[in-house]
């Protein structure tokens, strides 16, 4: 199976043969089609699985696929555990979408608001962020997030472990309800299973 069979467009494929990756691993294989369907999926993936492609890619097409607002709000949202992953996560996104017309941009605490205000006024449309310098921004009127269409939880087990339920709960509600949702978690306890209840839509369940 190739990357070209699971629907990808050129802009895409021209990205993932600069990344030098020749076949979809067995998360992409199988999270790819049902997102690129916008369906809810909730994935089991550990880290190496290869399970950021497995998201950003179909997240980058159904994007690109629709117009861009003039104003570029924030129309993908991806929440992560600690700004090491958000950093590496807006690395694949900028990676993948550099043959489109999509911008992203990444933030996270521990360093000064005023790069990432900026950034975000520029307009971006997809955003990765840790939970509390979100709400943070969100707080001071630096960012909407009345556009999201699509959600991601990456690591969704550390979110927990890392206590950021009630972040998490302020910021699903501060999202349209329209919406697509994507959880990724390496393991599946009572608590994530009760989060997967509350905000996911018939999830389709995908393990690799
Ligand atoms: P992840 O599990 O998302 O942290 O990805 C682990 C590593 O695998 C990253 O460095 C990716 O660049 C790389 N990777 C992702 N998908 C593929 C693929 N289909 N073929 C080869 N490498 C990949």
């Amino acid at each position: 199976m190739s990357f070209k069979s699971l629907g990808l467009s050129d802009a895409l494929l021209q990205a993932i043969s600069k990344k030098g990756y020749e076949t979809p691993s067995a998360i992409q294989k199988k999270a790819i089609p049902l997102i690129l369907e916008r369906k809810d999926v909730l994935a089991s993936a550990q880290t190496g699985s290869g399970k950021t492609a497995g998201f950003a890619l179909p997240m980058l097409q159904i994007l690109n696929s629709e117009p861009a607002f003039r104003k570029r709000p924030v129309r993908a949202l991806i929440l992560t555990p600690t700004r090491e992953l958000a950093a590496q996560v807006e690395d694949e996104f900028r990676e993948y979408s550099e043959f489109t017309d999509l911008r992203s941009t990444v933030i996270f605490g521990g360093v000064g608001a005023n790069p990432q205000i900026k950034a975000l006024r520029n307009g971006v449309d997809i955003l990765v962020a840790t939970p509390g310098r979100l709400l943070d921004l969100e707080n001071q009127n630096a960012l909407s997030l009345s556009k999201v269409e699509i959600l991601v939880l990456d690591e969704a087990d550390r979110m927990l472990d890392m206590g950021f339920l009630r972040d998490i709960k302020k910021i699903l509600a501060l999202l349209p309800n329209k919406r697509q949702n994507l959880l990724f978690s390496a393991t599946f306890s009572k608590e994530i299973k009760k989060l997967a209840n509350e905000f996911l839509h018939h999830p389709v369940l995908v393990e690799a």
